[in-house]
C-alpha cells in the first residue's frame, strides 16, 4: 500500500492513534495479554481485564473533571449523541420542547428530526455570520416545556466555542438538562463536570488520538434517573448500554485521554503559534476569508472560503489532505449546512475547506500548505485567462 500524502491537515476528522496507546491498546488483545472478557467475574483473566477497563474509566473521568461512575462507555460520539437525546427523552413522560442549533454534528441533527416525529418540539437556534449561538438566545428560546438543551462545545467544520458553562446555568435554572457535545473539545478545552453545569456529555477517542470506535458519554446526577438505555442486553454498564466492553479499545481511550493535555500546555501553544503561521500565510493570499468568530475558537481548526475564480476544493484536497465538506456528511455533495446556517452562498460554502492541525503538524508541513494553495490559487487565477 502507497503511503498517502504526507501533509495532513485533517485532525478534526480523525486523528492517528498515538504510539503510547497502541501500546496500552496491545496489553489487551493477545493471548498473553489481558484479553479476558470484563464481564467474567469469576476467573483471573476477567478480572485483570476489568481492572484494566476500571483504569481506564478513571483516566476519562479525571480528563473531564467527573467521577469514573459518571462515565459509560459508547462505540464513539454518534452514539453517546443518539443515547443522550434519545434516552432523556424516553425518560420523560411526554414528548416536550428540545432546543439545539443549526450547525450542530449530524449525529445530533438527524436524532432531533427522530424526535420531533416523535412529536417532540425542536428549536434549532441559528448562529451569527461568526458561528456562534450565544448564551442570550439560549435564554430567549427556553420555555417552561424545554427538556434538553443539545449543544457542541466545538463547531467541528469551524472551531468556534460556545460557551455552554454559562449556557448550562441557564438551562439548570429552568429546570432543563444541558447535553453538550464534547467531540472536538478534549485537550482544546478547559473541561470541569464538577464546576461547568453540565449534565450530559458526549466523548470520542478518535478525535484525540486514540482508537476509532470507542466513546462515552458522561451523565450527571441530574440527567441519570431520566436516561433510558438504547442498547439492551446483558445490563453492562449499570444498565445504561449493553454488550461485551471492548477492552483495547477501552484502554486506548483511556490513555489517550490521560495524555491529551490542555490549553496553555506546550503543546497547545505549539499549536496556536502554527495556526497562528498557517492563517497568516493563507489570508495573504488573494480571495482567502477565514470562516467563524477569529478569537472565540480553538486554534487548531481553521475554515477558509477561498473566492478565487476557477478554484475547486475537491482538488485542493488531492494534494493536501483538507476536508472539502465535513467528513461526517461526505455522503452527500451538498455544501455544508454548517456554512450555510452562517449565510454563506452555496457557492461560497463549496468554495471553503476546512484546515485542522495537531499533534504531528509540523512548521515545515504548515509552509508546505501554505505552498500548495498559493500553487492551486495562482493556477486557478492564469487559467482565466
Ligand atoms: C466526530 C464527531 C462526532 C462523531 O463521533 P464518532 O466517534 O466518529 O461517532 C460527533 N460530534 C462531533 C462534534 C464530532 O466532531
Amino acid at each position: 500500500m502507497s503511503r498517502p500524502t504526507p501533509l495532513y491537515f485533517d485532525y478534526a476528522a480523525t486523528t492517528p492513534v498515538d504510539d503510547r496507546v497502541i501500546e496500552m491498546m496491545l496489553t489487551c488483545l493477545g493471548r498473553d495479554s489481558h484479553f479476558g472478557n470484563p464481564a467474567s467475574s469469576g476467573h483471573a483473566f476477567g478480572q485483570a481485564a476489568r481492572n484494566a477497563v476500571e483504569t481506564a474509566r478513571e483516566q476519562v473521568a479525571q480528563c473531564v473533571g467527573a467521577q469514573a461512575e459518571q462515565i459509560v462507555w459508547t462505540s464513539g460520539a454518534t452514539e453517546s449523541n443518539n443515547l443522550a437525546l434519545k434516552g432523556i427523552a424516553q425518560g420523560c413522560a411526554q414528548p416536550g420542547h428540545l432546543i439545539t442549533s443549526a450547525i450542530e454534528h449530524k449525529a445530533v441533527l438527524d436524532t432531533a428530526d427522530q424526535l420531533q416525529q416523535l412529536g417532540w418540539d425542536v428549536t434549532r437556534l441559528r448562529p451569527g455570520r461568526d458561528g456562534l449561538i450565544t448564551p442570550a438566545q439560549v435564554t430567549a428560546a427556553l420555555r417552561p416545556e424545554t427538556r434538553l438543551v443539545s449543544l457542541m462545545a466545538v463547531n467541528n467544520e469551524l472551531g468556534t466555542v460556545t460557551d455552554f458553562a454559562a449556557i448550562g446555568e441557564q438551562v439548570r435554572a429552568q429546570g432543563a438538562l444541558l447535553h453538550v457535545d464534547g467531540a472536538q473539545a478534549v485537550g482544546k478545552l478547559k473541561l470541569d463536570m464538577r464546576t461547568q453545569a453540565v449534565d450530559l456529555m458526549s466523548f470520542s477517542a478518535h478525535k484525540a488520538y486514540g482508537p476509532k470506535g470507542i466513546g462515552a458519554l458522561y451523565v450527571g446526577e441530574r440527567a441519570l434517573p431520566l436516561l433510558r438505555a438504547q442498547m439492551h442486553g446483558g445490563g453492562h454498564e449499570r444498565g445504561l448500554r449493553s454488550g461485551t466492553l471492548p477492552s483495547h479499545q477501552i484502554v486506548g481511550m483511556g490513555s489517550a485521554f490521560a495524555l491529551a493535555g490542555q490549553p496553555g500546555d506546550a503543546e497547545y501553544l505549539r499549536i496556536q503559534q502554527l495556526s497562528q503561521r498557517l492563517h497568516d500565510g493563507m489570508l495573504a493570499l488573494p480571495g482567502v476569508r477565514l470562516n467563524g468568530c477569529p478569537t472565540q475558537r480553538i486554534p487548531h481548526t481553521l475554515n477558509l472560503t477561498i473566492d478565487t475564480p476557477g478554484f475547486n476544493a475537491a482538488a485542493l484536497a488531492g494534494e493536501l489532505a483538507v476536508s472539502s465538506t465535513s467528513a461526517c456528511n461526505s455522503a452527500s455533495q451538498a455544501p455544508s449546512h454548517v456554512l450555510l446556517a452562517l449565510g454563506l452562498e452555496p457557492q461560497a460554502a463549496r468554495n471553503s475547506v476546512r484546515i485542522s492541525l495537531g499533534r504531528y503538524s509540523t512548521q515545515a508541513q504548515v509552509d508546505a500548505a501554505v505552498a500548495v494553495l498559493a500553487r492551486v490559487l495562482g493556477a486557478a487565477s492564469t487559467a482565466l485567462w
